[in-house]
């Protein structure tokens, strides 16, 4: 079992003790960040523990270490004496911190004692050595917090952290590609994982404690839980995390869901074996590339020439697309099966998901055009399927082949950071904007003025309008967005992983 550590970066005691009762049933222990205390309440911190009803971590991080403390280290010991006055259970000190009488009184109290390393360049050469080398006495639990920059620093912390399972330790990888290790912490034997308060980031990659807790389920992982996850990149936006952990919650299935940033396939897939995956959803922009990983495939997969599902098999990954019938089911919610058939169609956009919308179109008799920026990929998709190609920019021939578009590039998709299914948040193209006032950049068909008869089929579900639909609806056309097919190919993905339908509840 993991515990579930709330962080708390609040500028007086009143405050924290409030984000604590927010979160107070997901949370197991609370680390309390004195370094982001205004000065006048560091003298109260002993009473802190005594009023919030869990085990308490008392950490004062310096500013080398990713914290706000910078006075002298004189100045720090004095406020952990005063501190050490209360009933804290834990205490933060970085292996270079020393001081005896200090250490002595955390010794008596049976305090426990997190020995923390921490890195912002990126995850050392020989991590193990690093961990190894972090005192360790029976009061004490080694702790090494890293930013990690890319799949292959991941996979050297997940082979270290692995190779210390059965030892009490906290191992976590900063930032989008170590997200991971913060949500399989059972599973790699973490004591702890941090978290904190929605909005209140302590460090880079903590999500909030409910989301640890009821998205991914972090009390009742195991180290044998199952793990299934999306890959691609940027990924932390995803649904697909919210989708599949509420639908295992539901059927009562153990196993996890994880969101996994991945720059180099090869390294993804080494570190898949570590934690052995089970199965993976592919999005952008691996739906392609993947398939030299796979063992064995179904026709969609052949026939499109994209894969965005992959499950183990005894003979190795096979792949599957469910892509093509995901698509083709909300468009059956607005026009009949037969609607297609000969309609003049264009698809924006070339890439892993135009494959299957092109042949899902083309299989059911549309006039398939497809308009892309790199004008050669559209060529050879289009050869590939027997129709007719454009640059972006030939807006008369968009005219020409409006009967519906179907928008299947990244342009206009939110590229923030929450992990699971909220809505992403910084400066990312989340808003709606008032009638014709769109961002610019963000719409790959600017120039086209829509007439209110076409159907507008935008791909992209982050956000829910994006400035391509919001121009459609304006001018009164049908529009779809790719929530549903979202959902439908999971659906079909949840079946193949667990065997079991999705729960309709
Ligand atoms: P991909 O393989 O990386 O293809 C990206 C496409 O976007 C290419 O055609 C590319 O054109 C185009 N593009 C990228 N930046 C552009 C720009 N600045 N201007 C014009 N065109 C640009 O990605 P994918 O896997 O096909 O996914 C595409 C989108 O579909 C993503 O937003 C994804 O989330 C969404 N999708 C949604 C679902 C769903 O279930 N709702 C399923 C699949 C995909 P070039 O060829 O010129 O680079």
């Amino acid at each position: 079992m993991s515990f579930i550590c709330l962080s708390l970066t609040g500028r007086t005691l009143q405050e924290n003790i409030e984000d604590v009762r927010r979160y107070t049933s997901h949370i197991d222990l609370i680390e309390l960040r004195a370094d982001f205390l205004f000065t006048e309440e560091i003298p109260h911190i002993h009473r802190f523990p005594a009023l919030v009803p869990h085990p308490v971590l008392l950490t004062i991080r310096r500013k080398q270490d990713g914290g706000k403390y910078i006075a002298s280290e004189k100045e720090r010991s004095s406020f952990f004496s005063i501190a050490m006055r209360g009933a804290f259970d834990y205490v933060d000190f970085e292996t270079d911190f020393e001081h005896t009488l200090l250490t002595e009184i955390v010794r008596e109290k049976k305090i426990r004692i997190i020995r923390s390393v921490h890195d912002f360049d990126g995850v050392p050469e020989h991590p193990l050595q690093t961990i190894r080398s972090i005192p360790k006495t029976k009061q004490e639990i080694p702790k090494l917090a890293v930013m990690t920059n890319s799949s292959s620093e991941l996979y050297r912390l997940v082979e270290a952290c692995l190779s210390v399972r059965n030892e009490e330790k906290i191992v976590l990888g900063m930032g989008a590609y170590g997200f991971p290790t913060r949500v399989l912490a059972p599973r790699l034997g973490n004591y702890l994982t941090f978290c904190s308060p929605a909005g209140k980031s302590a460090a880079p990659g903590h999500i909030d404690p409910q989301q640890l807790d009821a998205v991914y389920r972090l009390r009742s992982q195991t180290g044998s839980t199952a793990v299934y996850g999306v890959i691609g990149n940027p990924v932390l936006h995803s649904q697909s995390p919210f989708i599949h952990n509420t639908g295992y919650e539901k059927a009562s299935i153990d196993a996890v869901y994880v969101p996994f940033q991945v720059d180099e396939l090869i390294w993804f897939f080494k570190m898949a074996e570590l934690l052995d995956v089970q199965g993976l959803s592919v999005t952008v922009p691996y739906k392609e590339n993947v398939i030299q990983w796979l063992d064995d495939s179904a026709e969609t997969v052949t026939v499109t020439g994209a894969c965005n599902t992959m499950a183990r098999s005894d003979k190795g990954w096979y792949g599957y697309n469910f892509d093509v019938e995901g698509f083709l089911h909300p468009l059956e919610t607005v026009v009949d099966r037969q609607w297609l058939q000969g309609k003049k169609v264009a698809v924006i956009g070339a890439g892993g998901a135009a494959k299957s919308v092109v042949f899902a179109l083309t299989k059911r008799g549309a006039d398939v055009c497809i308009f892309n920026r790199t004008v050669e990929k559209a060529e050879r998709l289009a050869k590939r399927f027997s129709c007719a190609f454009a640059p972006l920019t030939d807006t008369e021939r968009l005219k020409e082949y409006s009967d519906m578009l179907v928008q299947t590039t990244t342009v206009g998709m939110a590229m923030g950071s929450s992990p699971t299914g909220s809505h992403p948040v910084g400066d990312t193209p989340t808003g709606q904007h008032s009638p014709g006032t769109y961002p610019e950049g963000l719409n790959p068909i600017e120039d086209y003025t829509f007439q209110g008869h076409e159907i507008a089929y935008d791909l992209i579900y982050t956000p829910e309008k994006t400035p391509f639909l919001q121009k459609a609806e304006h001018a009164g056309c049908r529009i779809i967005n790719g929530t549903s097919m979202l959902l439908e190919q999971a659906k079909q993905q949840f079946l193949i992983f667990t065997g079991v339908h999705y729960p309709e509840s």
